[in-house]
């Protein structure tokens, strides 16, 4: 008998049907004496039909009542899963995050757990029940409702599990677990069984979307099993653990390729090479709370040099406003943005010991004709921006360069 935490997310409980299914399979887990902890997300389309009621109501809305809004969502679906598993004969209650007490800062919007006290739920359990907490939400110590931003239900799953210490927690999804890389993009992409934490938190913060990132770390830092499962095919999933070892025998040298095309690129020339150049010009861009990922400086040629950086897509425009006025002071000769990149990305643990990886990937991008514009790496990843019109062509040949392409046999 193990203690199972599982979360459901917004298709998976999407409908009556599904609700029901996912009740038949949760009192399947039960009937086979498993104790369970159910996590589910608000019905899809649910937060996002009640975020657009608020913006009816306030340019933006407040940010308090904004959470007393959004967490009812996850409340609809709690009681109506515990109603479908009594239904079926299966003892169970619901918790919203107030009535677990899953305690949280008071940041409306993005709060972030604090303490989860599991005496209600441990009782719960051992009456036999099956408990069903409303993802997504918490609440402060003056008692107000909070939430964990979107996707934020796994991040609840994750901490119930680690609070409980349960013995793995269950995402279940619709994909049945975590690819090489994106099977829309290469025919033969395939289902991981094994991921280590710090890959996929990188896949996941490199444009991969099947985990909340946050909640990969949560599970990182407490050691919680994850596993990653399609919530009505029956399959192994992909477990991600910290188990490096186990992990790297079975694998290539490379985990799998992410990509993301939500970047735009800046490129200031003629910035004079002396010190603080570099501080003067991305400064002003974190005071505008913008994110900078790659950041590329030329070796000075004539006392001047150039620097290139990339930004999110969305915030390319207010970027060059405020390069515009550093480069000016700075007496930089211009500012010229590109929003048609890409960026494409592998990742392995096994880079850390094996030599060569870089050469093959630059070697395997200059073979079909793709030009790298920018490089960064650090020791689990190396990312390279290039045109987006050849992302696709990209990530397909490094994926059968670095042998992840499926075996004809398992087709
Ligand atoms: N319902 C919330 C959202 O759509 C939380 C979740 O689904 O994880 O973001
Ligand atoms: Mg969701």
């Amino acid at each position: 008998m193990s203690l199972i935490v599982q979360k459901y997310g917004g298709t998976s409980v999407g409908s009556v049907e599904r609700i029901q299914a996912v009740a038949d399979k949760v009192a399947g887990f039960r009937q086979r004496g498993d104790d369970v902890v159910v996590v589910v997300s608000a019905m899809s389309g649910e937060t996002n039909r009640l975020i657009g009621l608020a913006h009816e109501m306030q340019e933006q809305p407040d940010p308090r009542e904004m959470d007393v809004l959004v967490s009812t969502g996850e409340q609809v679906t709690i009681a109506l899963l515990c109603m479908a598993l009594k239904a079926r004969g299966c003892e169970a209650k619901s918790y919203t995050g107030g009535q677990v007490k899953i305690l949280t800062d008071s940041s409306h919007t993005k709060a972030r757990i604090i303490d989860i006290d599991q005496a209600n739920m441990a009782a719960d359990l051992k009456l036999g029940r099956v408990v069903v907490v409303a993802g997504f939400q918490g609440v402060d110590e003056r008692g107000a409702i909070t939430t964990l931003g979107r996707g934020g239900s796994d991040t609840t799953g994750v901490a119930l599990a680690a609070a409980l210490g349960a013995d793995e927690c269950q995402i279940y999804t619709d994909v049945d677990g975590v690819y090489t890389t994106d099977p829309r993009v290469v025919d033969g992409a395939r289902r991981l069984d094994r991921i280590t934490f710090e890959e996929m938190l990188e896949m996941a913060s490199l444009g991969s979307k099947v985990l909340q990132i946050r909640a990969v770390e949560f599970a990182g830092k407490y050691n919680v099993p994850l596993r990653v499962l399609h919530s009505f095919q029956d399959g192994p999933g992909t477990l991600i653990t910290l188990d490096e070892e186990e992990t790297e025998m079975e694998q290539p040298v490379v985990a799998g390729i992410a990509f993301n095309r939500d970047e735009a690129k800046l490129t200031v020339r003629g910035v004079p090479d002396i010190p603080g150049a570099a501080s003067k010009l991305l400064a002003p861009i974190g005071a505008a709370n913008i994110e900078v990922d790659v950041i590329v400086q030329n070796v000075a040629a004539d006392g001047s040099t150039d620097m290139t950086f990339t930004v999110h897509r969305n915030d390319m425009e207010k970027a060059a406003g405020v390069l515009h006025g550093v480069a000016e002071s700075l007496q930089a000769k211009e500012v010229s943005t590109d929003d048609k990149i890409a960026k494409v990305s592998i990742v392995g643990v096994g880079m850390r010991s094996h030599a060569g990886v870089a050469s093959k990937m630059f070697n395997t991008l200059a073979e079909e004709g793709i030009n790298i514009q920018m490089i960064t790496t650090s020791e689990i990843k190396i990312s390279v921006i290039i045109d987006e019109r050849y992302l696709e062509l990209a990530v397909r040949s490094l994926h059968s360069a670095f042998e992840l392409d499926k075996e004809p046999s398992e087709e």
